[in-house]
């Protein structure tokens, strides 16, 4: 195999390792604070530097008391007039203190008998803190103070004020100091900018020293208005930086994987045809450009990495079943791996279907499969030719089960894994020094900027349309004062035949109260239709059961499946045209298209109704109108990400992508255009910069070229 280097070991000795000092070397630091440190994530000199204050306090100038506003933060500096011990329901010290323009009341709740002997009447104090209207006027509970009067009459802040997120045991003025040491490190160029001088000035962002300085230590009248949403230039350097590695990490590890060899898989014969001429719908113009697409990649000796998105409904599985029939006339086998075993079986149930009438086999390994069944099954998947379509859940890939000729693996409901195992299957899949082609197939629909970072080791295709003749799913918002008029509609649907979903999502985040949800809306639909036949699914079933149930349900054997949001993803059961959503208000946007794509599915009218409970918020109003207005997952996923960030729309956890430092993908959007074409230029230009830019920016354990 032929695997470039790991990154991280690559170039950059030199001045630039500087940058790896531990934090111990700066003055002040020892065992007990570096080990504070490390539990932040901080290790080095650079860990620090790259830590950015979350907000920023302007001490640079006193602020006449007259001028104050509540709410405003400022210094102020004045003569204590009088000073207290009240009792409102708790001790206190009440300061008086007045500047000419105006006074005000420090208060303490907790305050030591040397505190209250320093603040007497005619001291001189300067403070900080935030103005608060109280019941003696303008108030400042708990300010930073000092005298201001004393042989060493304080200087104003030169800088404004940087505050650190919050660090447990490290305390502001600590990280201020560190922060302030770290900071001439730079000056001292030991911590280097890897963005060559022409790119920056193309890009019109400042050097790395220039940012960094700026950011711990804006001068005085800087606008904190950009500072305090992240769109100042010297953050958006810092993030542009951020994005960059990632990107070109990603991009690193997708030439990782092309470098590998594939065995080259060209239809051989008219499998495909016969299929085809077997379907009873033509494939849609995006269908057969995306089955083009995947096709080309497949017939090159190298691994192909593609990820295939198409709304829940475009038909992507009779397409990646096209393609697989390439493999299987080249004499290999293909896997496919659902997020589900009921999903799995499905998926069995449609190649099944499509593939017996041409003489090939189709094995389901699932979990249900046990003895001496699934020991015949493993030996026919070992021999390679005997099952060319294997089908399963991610159990396909343990321990113990081995393919005979595996070079083609399609992963269905890409969300559900991630980057390294995607890399673990690949692995798997290593036979006589070949990698199987990898097709990921998603109805997580994302922007196309979007995509090209967060799969930026990802070919990607899009089914753009869907097939026709499907009647446009109407979705209703309706207040949950009105369920009586929602069991109406569903016993009129069920009674002309129609079946419907009842869907209890998850509430508080507790499996417990969501199973209860369940049961009791069961319970009452029981109750209200007693003619119909109504069953119930919830996490809390065996898997076994759960999926009794909705198999019955997709054979037609219950009118009603209340659900949790076990059915979320990929069920098919077209004779379903009613969806009722409740707590439609807390539910994500992804996950409310998601379910709705459950229904819509066959040739009826198919209804959403998404039941909330009043009041609602701004947001979750505005969620409801995205999903009333549109069907089109695409634009669902659009205002999903205006509306929340792409945080959990891409799954955080499994892209790994999102854990940035500085950088986030909603804010610094417009950004990835130009890290692309960077990443490009670095790439052509300084190949020699990307190592220790990966190593600043990507931990080890998150650095993607490695599992
Ligand atoms: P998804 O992209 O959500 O996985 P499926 O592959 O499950 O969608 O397809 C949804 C349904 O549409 C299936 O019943 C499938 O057979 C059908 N289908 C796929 N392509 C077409 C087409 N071109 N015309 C009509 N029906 C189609
Ligand atoms: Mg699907």
């Amino acid at each position: 195999m032929n695997r470039a280097a790991p990154l991280a070991e690559g170039a950059g000795s030199g001045a630039g390792d500087a940058e790896r000092l531990p934090v111990t070397t700066l003055k002040g630091v020892g065992a007990a604070l570096a080990e504070k440190l490390a539990k932040l994530g901080i290790e080095t000199v650079a860990d620090l530097l790259f830590l950015l204050p979350a907000r920023y306090e302007d001490r640079t100038q006193i602020v006449p008391i007259g001028t104050l506003r509540p709410g405003e933060r400022a210094v102020i500096e004045g003569e204590i007039q009088l000073a207290e011990i009240a009792f409102r329901k708790r001790r206190q010290l009440l300061v008086r203190i007045a500047d000419g323009s105006g006074f005000l009341t420090l208060r303490f709740f907790y305050f030591t008998g040397a505190q209250q002997a320093q603040l007497q009447r005619g001291v001189r104090l300067r403070c900080y803190g935030e103005a608060r209207r109280g019941t003696l006027g303008l108030e400042i509970v708990h300010p930073e103070y000092r005298r201001a009067d004393g042989p060493d009459a304080q200087r104003t802040e030169d800088s404004l004020t940087p505050v650190y997120p919050a660090a447990e045991g490290v305390q502001q003025g600590r990280l201020r100091i560190l922060t302030a040491l770290a900071l001439t490190e730079v000056e001292r160029s030991s911590v280097r900018d890897w963005l060559p001088p022409a790119l920056l000035a193309d890009l019109g962002l400042p050097t790395l020293a220039a940012a960094l300085g700026y950011v711990h230590r804006p001068p005085p009248g800087a606008d904190l208005v950009p500072l305090a949403i992240g769109r100042h230039p010297a953050q958006r350097r810092l993030a542009f930086e951020e994005l960059l590695a990632h990107q070109l990490s990603l991009r690193q590890l997708r030439e990782d994987i092309r470098a590998d060899a594939a065995w080259p898989l060209a239809p051989k014969g008219d499998l495909a045809g016969r299929l085809l001429a077997a379907l009873p719908f033509a494939l849609t113009g995006a269908q057969q450009r995306v089955l083009r697409e995947v096709r080309a990649d497949i017939a090159a000796p190298s691994p192909m990495l593609r990820l295939v998105q198409g709304d829940v409904g475009s038909g992507k599985t009779v397409v990646a079943a096209l393609a697989a029939l390439a493999a299987v006339e080249c004499g290999f086998q293909v896997a496919l791996m659902a997020p589900t075993e009921l999903l799995a079986e499905q998926h069995w149930q449609n190649f099944d279907r499509w593939l017996r009438p041409l003489g090939l086999r189709v094995a389901l390994l699932s979990g249900k499969l046990t003895g001496r069944a699934r020991q015949s099954t493993l030996n026919a998947i070992r021999s390679g030719t005997e099952v060319p379509v294997v089908i399963g859940t991610h159990a396909l890939f343990q321990e113990g089960v081995r393919f005979g000729q595996l070079a083609f693996v399609i992963i269905d409901e890409q969300h559900r894994f991630g980057v390294h195992q995607r890399m673990a299957l690949r692995e798997k899949g290593l036979g006589e020094g070949r990698v199987p082609h990898q097709l990921i197939m998603t109805a997580t629909p994302i922007p196309r900027t979007l995509a090209m970072t967060a799969y930026a080791d990802l070919d990607v295709s899009v089914i753009d349309e869907l097939p026709p003749g499907r009647t446009p799913i109407k979705t209703v918002v309706i207040p949950e004062s009105r369920r009586d008029e929602v069991v109406a509609r569903i016993a009129t649907a069920c009674r002309a035949g129609r079946q419907a979903y009842w869907v209890c999502p998850l509430i508080e985040e507790s499996d417990e109260l969501e199973y209860q949800a369940a049961e009791a809306t069961h319970a009452a639909l029981v109750g209200a239709l007693p003619e119909l036949r109504i069953g119930l699914a919830h996490g809390r079933l065996t898997p076994t059961k759960k999926e009794a149930v909705m198999a019955a349900f997709k054979r037609g054997e219950l009118d009603v499946l209340v659900a949790t949001t076990v059915i979320e993803v990929g069920v098919d059961v077209p004779n379903a045209s009613l969806m009722v959503v409740e707590n439609a208000e807390r539910m994500g946007l992804s996950q409310l298209h998601q379910l709705r794509g459950r229904v819509g599915r066959g040739v009826e009218e198919s209804t959403c109704l998404l039941l909330y409970r009043a009041p609602l918020s701004p947001m979750a109003r505005q969620r409801l109108d995205v999903m009333r207005s549109t069907n089109d997952g695409f634009e669902v996923s659009r205002r999903d990400l205006e509306l929340r960030g792409p945080g959990e729309l891409l799954g955080t956890r499994q892209t790994g992508l999102l854990q940035m430092k500085v950088a986030e993908l909603t804010r610094d959007a417009d950004l990835l255009p130009r890290v692309q074409h960077a990443a490009q230029v670095m790439l052509e230009r300084h190949p020699d910069n990307i190592a220790p830019l990966l190593r600043r920016w990507i931990g080890a354990r998150e650095r993607y070229g490695k599992v």
